[in-house]
């Protein structure tokens, strides 16, 4: 047999080649290898997605609808999104040219920041946050700026803080409220405060709003997109995934005003087509009669982040009470661990999964991510587990 050729060439490029691994992912890997391990690490809802919702997804292809549809989605989806967003959050989008159905926020923002970045422009982002904006931003060849937040603040962001990250170079800023992995909410003044400063140095935003139905304790979610001045100005993200439990179903939105999403349907158009037909008519279900279903899985989540953040302040984790999402970050400064060597020693030796803080951006240090949508049973245990842990540390 003959020898294969060697290559000689590296054919990745090098702004991909220095994007780290994803830190969640890593630890996961570690987790699928080991038995009995109770995990609080994945962002993914503790249920399954709504027989109803379900049942529209199957109704689909019993009738056989497996075709592409329009690159900006069905019309119908679309007009069900417009409807959704005018009641619930104050809105206005056309559903001609003005709402974008895409594969999940994950495409959502992907495509967004494509459309907007030249290479060097500077995007700002709060941190600690969700993994991908930093990667994300760094495969367009834009320079990603972290704004970190902190846990005096329970981690919500100021507007003195961005004001102060802005430079001439900045082009647009990510907000992400509630927060992965912090639960932190954004006030309705900071909101305002934080509009203000972005038409004064004339900023895009992209508001990533997937938690925004998970707030508890009567936070009202207020979206940026809706602050004066803001429409021209923002893209706003949202999804299914998170709320109605629908993380496979791959599909959420985009909505700005129209010259902007036309930039992204150039994006969206070739490299994804379109999101898969099964799944919009499964979203369409979701929000024209899931309102209730949201309802009692946030009811539920209220109770086990309730449950979790006492136990972790009782096992001596200060963990400050998360007016959103479903994430408990507690603070593991005490123990004199960093948040890489609490995760694996905590599940090496009583087989409990969290996410270091340090995955989701350097000022997560001191911190690990516990997301409180594991059933309740779980949670007791995991509990259980982590005290014993933290009494031989
Ligand atoms: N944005 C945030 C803040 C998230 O936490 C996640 C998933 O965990 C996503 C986006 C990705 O969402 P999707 O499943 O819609 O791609």
């Amino acid at each position: 047999m003959s020898k294969a050729p060697q290559i000689k060439r590296d054919f990745i490029a090098d702004h991909v080649r220095t994007i780290p691994r994803s830190g969640i992912r890593d630890f996961f890997d570690i987790v699928q290898s080991m038995d009995n391990v109770i995990s609080l690490g994945v962002g993914e809802p503790g249920f399954v997605t709504p027989w109803h919702i379900r049942e529209a997804g199957i109704y689909a292809l019993e009738r056989g609808r497996t075709s592409y549809t329009s690159n900006y989605g069905l019309l119908k989806l679309r007009r069900s999104i417009a409807r959704y967003l005018s009641t619930d959050y104050g809105l206005s989008y056309d559903p001609a040219n003005e709402i974008l159905v895409t594969v999940g926020v994950s495409e959502a923002m992907d495509i967004a920041l494509r459309a907007i970045i030249n290479p060097g422009d500077e995007i700002l982002y709060h941190e600690p946050c969700y993994v991908s904006y930093h990667p994300s931003i760094g495969m367009c060849q834009g320079v990603p700026k972290a704004i970190a937040t902190r846990v005096e603040n329970q981690f919500s962001l100021t507007a003195a803080d961005v004001a102060a990250a802005i430079t001439p170079r900045t082009k647009a800023i990510i907000l992400s409220f509630p927060t992965n992995p912090t639960g932190a909410t954004l006030g309705a003044e900071e909101v305002a405060k934080i509009a203000r400063l972005c038409v004064e140095h004339d900023l895009a935003v992209i508001t990533d709003e997937i938690y925004s139905e998970l707030t508890y304790n009567g936070v009202r979610h207020a979206s940026i997109a809706a602050e004066p001045g803001m429409r021209e100005r923002t893209i706003f993200l949202h999804g299914f995934s998170k709320a109605f439990a629908m993380t496979g179903f791959r599909i959420g939105y985009a909505c700005a005003p129209a010259g902007l999403l036309e930039g992204m349907l150039r994006v969206h158009q070739y490299a994804m087509m379109c999101a898969p037909i099964v799944s919009q008519d499964a979203a369409i279900e979701a929000l024209d009669r899931g309102a209730e279903d949201v309802v009692r899985m946030r009811e539920q989540y209220k109770l086990r982040r309730n449950f979790i953040v006492k136990s972790f302040n009782e096992l001596g984790l200060a963990c400050h009470l998360p007016q959103g999402a479903f994430y408990a970050f507690p603070s593991i400064k005490t123990t004199g661990l960093n948040a890489r060597e609490f995760a694996v020693k905590l599940l090496e030796q009583h087989r409990v999964a969290m996410v270091p803080g340090t995955a989701f951006g350097p000022s997560g240090e001191g911190f690990m991510r516990a997301s409180y949508c594991a059933a309740m049973e779980d949670l007791e245990q995991a509990v259980e587990r982590i005290g014993k842990f933290l009494r031989n540390v």
